[in-house]
């Protein structure tokens, strides 16, 4: 059995209710939303969300993948108090935008769709950027392009390397220019972490598309991607009926775009803290060297000792 299915739990049923993909029934089984078979429920939550018959990977909430990926406890958060403006007061059939915020608000748990903070990998201190899919589908608007920059800011000032973690629907339409200005803001705000010789780690999920694909999370230095993913600018479909071509088969997947260069690696859900740790190790050894302040070694816990 690998190490994966001996992992324990680190989030709650709670955690589990707000995550988008197999619904969790308060019976002891769990649809698989891709291969449709059963799966006893605790088992699931057990295995973070992913099915150990067909290996789909589910859509995990922010905290979820937080508290996957950090070590346990570790996590601090920032800007929490960072919240949505309405500066057009924008209105679409009726629904208005400040209320759409208010439900989303409600129904993910979540102030904003980013959440950002300091934590450890595996010993490692990172600062980490999160999105919440369940808040209008992890769109990028100003607040959350201010939280990532800030983020970023921060692991410049604290020499400390920066974590993504993504998937979106894209820009936030209900922002217009103002949505589009942070793929600028948020590309400006890397281009200082990569003059200060720190890394960017993106990890692409399922789904990931438009203007968050299109801006910071494809400008890294390591892009990762979880199996299965989808990864795009705009959708297949949208391709397809503006080309009138058939797109070839696993066209947006993680494979492949690993195939065809676009992405570093595809790595499992149970491999990313190592597999992260392992990148930071070398980051370490590479660029920071014993003079890092703040950058404690894992096996030592020396600062700089790299
Ligand atoms: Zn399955």
């Amino acid at each position: 059995m690998p190490d994966f299915f001996r992992r324990k739990p680190t989030f709650n049923r709670e955690d589990a209710e707000h995550s988008d993909g197999p619904v969790v029934p308060d019976g002891l089984w769990v649809k698989c939303t891709s291969c449709k078979d059963l799966v006893y429920s605790k088992d699931f939550e057990r295995w973070y969300r992913v099915c150990p018959k067909c290996d789909h990977h589910a859509r995990l909430t922010a905290t979820q993948r937080l508290n996957y990926l950090l070590d346990s406890g570790s996590f601090e958060e920032w800007d929490r108090g960072i919240v949505t403006a309405d500066p057009l007061h924008f209105s679409a059939n009726g629904d208005a935008y400040h209320e759409k915020v208010q439900q989303a608000s409600q129904k993910s748990g979540q102030p904003e769709s980013l959440v950002t903070g300091r934590g450890r990998i595996q010993g490692y201190d990172a600062v980490v950027a999160a999105t919440e899919f369940a808040f209008l589908g992890a769109s990028m608007g100003s607040a959350f392009g201010e939280k990532f920059v800030r983020a970023v800011e921060k692991a410049v000032e604290l020499r400390l390397p920066f974590i993504s973690i993504s998937n979106s629907g894209g820009a936030r339409m209900h922002e217009s220019t103002f949505s589009l200005m942070q793929m600028a803001k948020t590309t400006a705000a890397l281009s200082r972490l990569g003059e200060h010789k720190l890394p960017h780690v993106s990890i692409l999920t399922d789904p990931c598309y438009g203007g968050v694909t299109a801006s910071y999370a494809t400008v890294a230095d390591i892009i990762i991607a979880e199996p299965g993913a989808m990864i795009g600018f705009a959708g297949p479909r949208v391709i397809e009926q503006i080309t009138r071509q058939k797109l070839p088969a696993g066209f947006q997947t993680a494979e492949f775009l690993l195939k065809h260069g676009m992405i570093d690696m595809v790595c499992r859900r149970s491999d990313l803290p190592e597999t992260i740790a392992l990148l930071l190790l070398h980051y370490a050894d590479a660029t920071m060297g014993r003079h890092t302040p703040g950058y404690a070694h894992a096996s030592t816990g020396k600062e700089g000792d790299a």
